[in-house]
């Protein structure tokens, strides 16, 4: 085995790419991993660091440039780590998201299957309806905002970003400059001084509604009305501003409190010809124009009847169960965010569809009390977070019986763990990928499931 002795170059050839989108490498049978390095490229590598037995490089110099590797829009995608794919063509990432879900279920599933080619963008930029930027200031008081480098807590500022809605950008220009000559700081994490975190941006696809959620670490602080009225004056598109308060020192950007400055406090959208209003705190997917096409193929998928019942795990505020909810007999959907269920409920009756109901629970403690007394579901549809369901869930489901099952999923990893464990009783049809998130390495898929016949 070679030794590498820090600092060392290597002259290597990308022959893949990661889960993670890195660059996959080989120096006499061991694996490097290379940051935007793409299949094709030749290139001097640096190895950075090592982990977990693996070897880690950055590229210093290209000697040959991959068939699929382009001028990325944004400078400074590089260091800002929010997109790994700027320098990648959009039809190679395609083709690498439908890869990389069947090799998950080879992988982790053990299961041999196929994939449809991914849905993907017509413009795969400006697509993200929420955006989350940290604050930070200099030593002259400038502040400044952006994302953090990957796997740091440094910021790197950006003025402008090419997959978020253009509408953020001119009001993170404005918060800079407000807070700036209102001597509102930016919150330290460290010493807990400061006001602003980070600011939260939800815009709407359908209507020109604009939430800007203002993240303090503290509860109240002076000229915070002056601010607001200022932020709005500046920038009439923001049609509601919502302070949440979050002093923990944590990763996670949303605290418990939340109170609304300005405005209704929530924003509208619409989807498949179903509007939702949109609260601070309620998870909505962040590409509108993809979540239809995700939709309309997770419905396509359920092959639902006016008799069916359906049950909408994991959903949020209500979005898939209530666009279910208009083709079948009954729609009964669970979350366990409370702010997302208050919307849901709020939701359908603003929609007027009464054959859909939405409870705060935690979905596997919810689904194992319907499979103890025996209910009965037609269709289930399941889209939990990245970690994915868990065996509680599963065997409720595999308890229930319910003739089809839609799978939603952010997460080709535990999508391919869960699929292989209800493969038991159920059999895997249609497995789409679609791209919710052009320019990285993140795919969501929908995957078809049929109780098998006994
Ligand atoms: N189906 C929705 C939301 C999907 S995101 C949509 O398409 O918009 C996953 C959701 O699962 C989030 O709203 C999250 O709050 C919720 N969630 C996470 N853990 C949960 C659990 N244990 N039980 C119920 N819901 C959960």
């Amino acid at each position: 085995m070679p030794q590498y002795d820090r600092p060392s170059t290597l002259t290597l050839k990308c022959i893949d790419l990661s889960f993670e989108g890195l660059g996959v490498c080989k120096d006499n049978g061991r694996v490097i991993f290379v940051e935007e390095m793409f299949p094709g490229d030749e290139a001097q590598v640096e190895i950075v660091y090592q982990r977990a037995g693996s070897l880690f490089g950055r590229v210093t110099k290209l000697l040959k440039a991959s068939p699929d590797r382009i001028e990325p829009k944004c400078k400074v995608c590089s260091s800002c780590g929010g997109c790994e794919f700027q320098k990648y063509a959009y039809k190679a990432q395609l083709a690498y998201k439908q890869k990389k879900v069947v090799e998950q279920f080879r992988k982790i599933g053990h299961m041999d299957v196929e994939a449809l080619p991914t849905i993907g963008m017509e413009d795969p930029y400006f697509y993200r309806n929420k955006i989350q930027v940290p604050f930070g200031c200099d030593s002259k008081g400038n502040v400044y905002c952006g994302f953090y480098k990957q796997n740091t807590h440094v910021i790197v500022p950006i003025e402008k970003c090419f997959i978020e809605d253009e509408r953020a950008e001119p009001i993170l220009k404005a918060m800079r400059y407000l807070m700036k000559s209102m001597r509102i700081e930016p919150f330290d994490e460290d010493s807990g001084e400061g006001v602003i975190r980070y600011a939260l941006i939800k815009t709407s696809k359908f209507f020109h509604d604009v939430m800007l959620v203002l993240v303090t670490g503290v509860d109240s602080f002076a000229s915070r009305n002056n601010f607001v009225h200022a932020l709005v004056e500046q920038c009439p598109e923001i049609t509601t501003v919502v302070q949440n308060i979050n002093s923990r020192h944590t990763n996670v950007i949303l605290g418990d409190r939340t109170k609304i400055l300005y405005g209704k406090g929530f924003i509208r959208d619409t989807l498949c010809g179903v509007n939702f209003r949109i609260s601070a705190k309620s998870f909505y997917q962040t590409n509108p124009i993809m979540t239809e096409i995700l939709y309309n193929t997770a419905m396509d998928f359920a092959k639902l009847t006016p008799d069916d019942v359906v049950f909408d795990a994991y959903s949020g505020i209500g979005t898939i169960g209530m666009i279910a909810a208009k083709r079948c007999k009954k729609a009964i959907s669970v979350e366990i965010v409370p702010e997302a269920v208050h919307d849901a409920i709020a939701n359908a009756r603003e929609n007027n569809i009464t054959n859909f109901v939405s409870y705060a629970d935690d979905a596997s403690d919810y689904i194992t009390r319907m499979a103890r007394v025996n209910d009965h579901i037609d269709v289930l549809f399941m889209d939990p977070p990245r970690k994915g369901s868990d065996q509680k869930f599963l065997d409720a489901v595999i308890k229930l019986e319910p003739s089809r099952i839609v799978y939603v999923s952010c997460d080709p990893t535990t999508l391919a763990r869960d699929v292989a464990y209800l493969n038991q009783s159920y059999k895997v049809g249609k497995i789409q990928p679609v791209d919710l998130f052009p320019q990285t390495f993140h795919v969501e898929t929908v995957v078809q499931l049929e109780l098998r016949k006994r």
